[in-house]
């Protein structure tokens, strides 16, 4: 529960809309409790056969009797009083027969203005009281709709803003979370996180604004009239719902553990979907249709048995409710049902009522706990929601509220403005322990040059210039801008020095244009220009029926691979860094393409530090120096013309065509 209590406390910035809303529920509860009440006139009207006039007189006679009683008892006590009876207790006994005096008198006004106001204005026969009471009925019913059409919207409008700002939060949280951890979470359960789990928690808050309060106050309304007839009848009446609180406690700690494994179970059909979408074209060349559509039979089949065992567990909930209603209720009829026909006022030696109730007391009694009973009954019916609710919350929160570790530090060292250096000092690095994937790597890379990164598959590139745009720290060493430790800064400052050209560009829905300038949204028109024409992209754009204006589909889908490494590139040249990494980021454009884009690339360069991570000999020509991996270590650190020699000493050998 803290942890939906801060979700709460997050929807407390719709305060007044909350506020409106109880305002809202407090009507509700007392127009429920007046239409539950008109119970009482009809039963009067119905089977005493009564008016309201008649009803008043009979209260106006009650009074009097009463009043005069009273009366007859202070008098009695002034009497003792003047005769100096030696009785401690008789001015307090005096005091409170003058206040019960004073009270039926009042009553008595009251009656008797009420009854002169009500005298012309309402009908005087049984049937036409019966109307009017009916005709209030039907209006009071429907404020109370119009009252329950508000509150729901008023909720919504809470459930639902808080549901966006914590997506806001939580994907804001998520972009600037640890890469490391983006990778082993997955896709899939983070969009369960930002979707299915944000959805429970609006759910949950619905049920919180919504039903937590109006069937409350409802009940609440329905217990004041109860009360005001018995109130000890109606303890005991209630005696069994403690139980039921009981059992239904017992049965949250069960749903909690459900609801967590259907979470997991939505994320892996989730992971199951998106998987299977995004390698389609992988899936249909092999003809594994069948494997990926039992693959998602096997997850889909489990979250349902987990849907099934939290559905199981959400209709305990109503019987368990219904029942303890049910006994309520046959407690209460079996007492009220004594007390009536046997006219007595005590039951089991306890004193139920001043005098015997009537029978028609005792149906409003009955309609009271009616009216309490179905308030009781929905309110069951939120229970799993709020247990869904929790659940989810405390997912979200333990989740998103780790703190990133590469992060600024306090501290944070300015990021000097990069004309030196670039320096790796013995770094080690693993993504999993006891698998080291860098060792020991010490490299300086002077301001300007431009270095070649080369090495068989999985020798650690990639790793290695991910340290340098702090996408991840290494477990030993350091790596120093200019002098500046990486740690020491804020990596968002580092990055803006940082170009970036991947293998496998994916550029973002929306059109060339947009993709483009993603790197520089304020970049001018002649300088997008430009960085298009050192990437090559306007020779293609120039093609295209709609120019820079057309879309690319979603994740660039509709170019080809070699276009959209170009408009990649482009952006990156837009970005105008001090620090360009091409990792593979030509591998896809054909030979001569790449070869003009080497031309123009070639100026761009100068004046700034460049890491080609390449498998390409085309690309190494870019390079002053070429530096070998393997295996996680540097083996070799070559000039151009070095690496070349050692290269046409011996040729590499291709394997034989099939
Ligand atoms: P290269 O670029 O030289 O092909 P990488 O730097 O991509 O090699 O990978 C080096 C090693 O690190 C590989 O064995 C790879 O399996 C592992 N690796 C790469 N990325 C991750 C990751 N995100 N999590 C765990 N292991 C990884």
């Amino acid at each position: 529960m803290p942890y939906f209590l801060k979700a709460i406390k997050l929807s407390l910035r719709y305060r007044w809309t909350i506020l409106a809303s109880v305002l809202n529920a407090l009507l509700i509860g007392v127009l429920w409790g007046v239409s539950i009440t008109t119970v009482y006139p009809f039963v009067e009207i119905v089977f005493e056969g009564k008016t309201i006039q008649t009803w008043l007189d009979d209260e106006i006679e009650r009074t009097k009797e009463l009043a005069q009683q009273y009366g007859a008892d202070v008098a009695e006590l002034e009497r003792q009083r003047i005769t100096g009876a030696s009785d401690i207790e008789l001015p307090a006994r005096l005091e409170q027969g003058r206040a019960r005096c004073g009270k039926a008198q009042e009553t008595l006004s009251f009656y008797q203005t009420l009854e002169s106001w009500l005298d012309k204005r309402i009908p005087s026969t049984p049937f036409g009281t019966l109307l009017m009471v009916m005709g209030f009925l039907i209006a009071v019913t429907i404020l109370k709709g119009v009252c329950m059409v508000l509150n729901t919207v008023l909720v919504a409008r809470v459930a639902n803003r808080t549901a966006m700002d914590m997506q806001r939060i939580f994907y804001r949280a998520a972009l600037g979370m640890d890469q490391q951890r983006i990778e082993t979470t997955g896709a899939a359960p983070l969009m369960t996180l930002l979707s299915h789990n944000i959805g429970l928690v609006s759910a949950g808050l619905k049920s919180l604004y919504g039903t937590s309060i109006r069937e409350p106050l409802k009940m609440f309304a329905c217990l004041i009239a109860a009360c005001m007839i018995s109130w000890r009848l109606l303890l005991i009446s209630l005696l069994a719902a403690p139980v039921g609180a009981l059992l239904i406690h017992h049965l949250s700690k069960r749903m909690k553990k459900a609801s967590l494994r259907e979470m997991g179970g939505i994320a892996s059909v989730l992971q199951n979907i998106l998987e299977t979408l995004s390698a389609i074209r992988i899936v249909r060349i092999y003809n594994r249709e069948p494997r990926e559509r039992c693959r998602f039979k096997h997850s889909a089949r489990s979250l349902c048995k987990l849907s099934m065992k939290m559905a199981y567990y959400d209709s305990l909930v109503r019987p368990i409710s219904e029942l303890v209603g049910v006994v309520c209720l046959a407690v209460a009829v079996l007492a009220g049902a004594y007390l009536v026909l046997n006219q007595q006022t005590h039951l089991l030696g306890i004193r139920i009522s001043d005098k015997p109730l009537t029978a028609s007391t005792m149906f409003v009694f009955y309609a009271m706990l009616a009216g309490i009973s179905d308030p009781a009954r929905k309110m069951g019916d939120i229970y799993n929601v709020l247990v869904r609710a929790a659940v989810a919350s405390r997912s979200l929160y333990t989740f998103f509220e780790q703190p990133a570790e590469i992060a600024a530090p306090a501290d944070a060292h300015p990021v000097p403005l990069h004309a030196k250096s670039i320096r790796f000092n013995e770094v080690n690095f693993a993504y999993r322990p006891n698998q080291t994937i860098l060792k020991k790597i010490c490299l300086e890379i002077p301001f300007g040059q431009t270095v070649a990164v080369v090495g068989a598959n999985g020798s650690g590139k990639t790793t290695l210039v991910n340290l340098l745009a702090r996408f991840y720290d290494p477990q030993w060493g350091d790596i120093f801008l200019d002098g500046v430790k990486l740690r020491a800064m804020n990596p968002r400052k580092l990055r803006q020095q940082i170009g970036l050209v991947t293998q496998e560009p994916i550029l973002f829905r929306g059109t060339i244009w947009e993709n483009l300038i993603y790197s520089r949204p304020n970049a001018s028109r002649e300088e997008v220009l430009q960085a298009s024409r050192i990437a090559r992209v306007d020779d293609f754009v120039r093609q295209l029926p709609d120019g820079y204006q057309t879309h690319v589909g979603e994740r660039g889908g509709m170019l080809s691979g070699g276009q959209r490494q170009r408009i990649a590139l482009a952006c990156a040249i837009l970005a105008n860094p001090r620090i360009m990494i091409f990792d593979e980021a030509t591998s896809q454009i054909d030979r001569a393409t790449e070869q003009l884009v080497h031309v123009s690339l070639r100026e761009f360069l100068k004046q700034r530090t460049t890491i080609f991570v390449t498998h390409r000999l085309s690309t190494l020509e870019l390079a002053d120096r070429i530096i070998v991996l393997d295996n996680g270590r540097i083996v070799g650190d070559y000039s151009y013309a070095e690496y070349m020699s050692i290269q046409n000493a011996s040729p590499p050998t291709l394997p034989a065509a099939a």
